[in-house]
């Protein structure tokens, strides 16, 4: 394992004030940390509902998964991982475990090496607070739904099903103890602990362990894991190994935001961007943002560079914002701070920001060229990454010709201004 690191974020807890996942998050990080973990030996993969919001919290490797769907999912990672020295860990609510109840079984039963944390508040939070499978049958009563129907026993189930290790824990004392137990037993483990919610489910403690089941522990003794799978192949080609052909002056995570409008090119400028730190010796990651009517509204890349490695991969603040249209800055806008540098098409409205260069990238770059014209603009002005390395990547891309005029113009209108 690798040298202890933080292994929260410290991006803000998303949660209500007086949500229990907010202390099951720091529970969870702590018995990490106590085992020694590290990180990149962590796989965390989250389900949806409030539960699922841990993501930008955690500086794991972390998969967000669809509503009940995070068993199955972090199954599929473990049988390739393949390497019992890093965890493989799943947190989902009591919703995501009713509807993904199978997957769960079927991880236990097959003994599959990870674990999985149910944080249970007996409703579907997220939603507006719907009983879940786990809700039960006192805490309906308290809400006066008349349905009598015994809830799930998700700890129960999956023991039956075959989990080396279930426990159900009714209070933050003893959760850290519990999950490092849960962590360091091989095969399939499940940890169910009481979370309060405070808006729609129980506000107090001492409501929550009334309504909820009593704490228990059941083990399994189970020896065998499952076979890896041997037939799988890694996702790089080591064919393909980047040599860095550039230089670079930016040290340790840059983070730059392209925000504009669907067709505004900002998506393929987003991987363009990152390709040329990756040929400047850089690391990068790149994430694309859009409606889900991607002909429509805004338009958002967030890449990260970095000479280190880049674990988490959100861009809480950007350093640089490039911001082409009302659509991109309406998005971005809650993320700029004083200290960021905004580079912006002139026809928008900044009153308030500091540090702003406007210049009309539209008229200079055209509707798709324009994000480009503007990377450019940044690169030839700050010199933190070299031009050459954005032109060397523009010369691989399907639209090269395209580019490459548009930077050849940029270049003329900052000569055009400096004479
Ligand atoms: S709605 Fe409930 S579960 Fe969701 S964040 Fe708020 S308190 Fe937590
Ligand atoms: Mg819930």
């Amino acid at each position: 394992m690798e040298q202890s690191q933080a292994i929260l974020t410290g991006t803000p807890m998303p949660f209500c004030p007086g949500c229990g996942h907010a202390p099951s998050v720091i529970s969870i990080s702590k018995a990490l940390i106590e085992l020694g973990y590290a990180p990149n030996d962590v796989v965390m993969v989250s389900d949806i509902g409030c539960a699922g919001l841990v993501d930008p919290l955690f500086n794991t490797h972390t998969i967000h998964g669809l509503h009940g769907r995070a068993a199955g999912i972090a199954f599929g990672v473990t049988h390739g991982l393949n390497d019992p020295s890093k965890k493989v860990m799943v947190i989902l609510g009591d919703g995501g475990a009713t509807i993904g109840l199978q997957h769960i079984l079927e991880s236990a039963r097959r003994n599959a090496n990870m674990t999985l944390l149910v944080l249970n508040n007996l409703i579907y939070g997220m939603t507006g607070g719907q009983v879940s499978g786990l809700s039960t049958n006192e805490f309906k009563d308290d809400r006066h739904i008349t349905d009598q129907t015994p809830p799930f026993d998700v700890v129960r189930l999956a023991h039956e099903a075959g989990a080396a290790y279930s426990a159900r824990v009714t209070s933050h004392k003893n959760f850290v103890e519990i999950i490092r137990t849960a962590f360091t037993t091989p095969g399939f483990s499940l940890v169910e602990i009481s979370s309060l919610c405070q808006p729609y489910g129980a506000a107090k403690m001492s409501e929550l362990t009334a309504w909820t089941e009593e704490e228990e522990v059941y083990t399994n003794k189970r020896s065998e894991l499952p076979p890896p799978l041997i037939e799988t192949h890694s996702l790089i080609n080591d064919k393909d190994v980047i040599v860095p052909q550039f230089e670079s002056r930016i040290g340790n995570r840059y983070g730059i935001i392209l925000a504009g409008s669907a067709g505004g090119g900002i998506q393929a400028a987003g991987k363009l961007l990152a390709n040329t730190g990756l040929i400047s010796g850089l690391e990068a990651t790149m994430k694309g943002e859009y409606p889900i009517t991607i002909g429509t509204g805004f338009s958002v890349a967030e890449v990260i560079l970095s000479r280190d490695s880049i674990n988490y991969t959100g861009l809480v603040h950007p350093d640089l914002a490039i911001i082409l249209t009302i659509d991109g800055l309406e998005k971005i806008k809650d993320k700029l701070t004083p200290d960021t540098k905004i580079i912006a098409d002139s026809k928008l409205n900044l009153e308030g920001y500091n540090n702003v260069v406007f210049l009309e990238f539209g008229k200079i770059g055209g509707k798709k060229g324009a994000v480009f014209s503007a990377l450019t603009y940044w690169m030839i002005k700050e010199k933190l990454i070299d031009k050459e390395a954005l032109k060397g990547a523009a010369g691989n891309h399907k639209y090269s010709e395209s580019l490459l005029n548009t930077m050849a113009k940029m270049e003329e209108h900052i000569l055009a201004e400096a004479n």
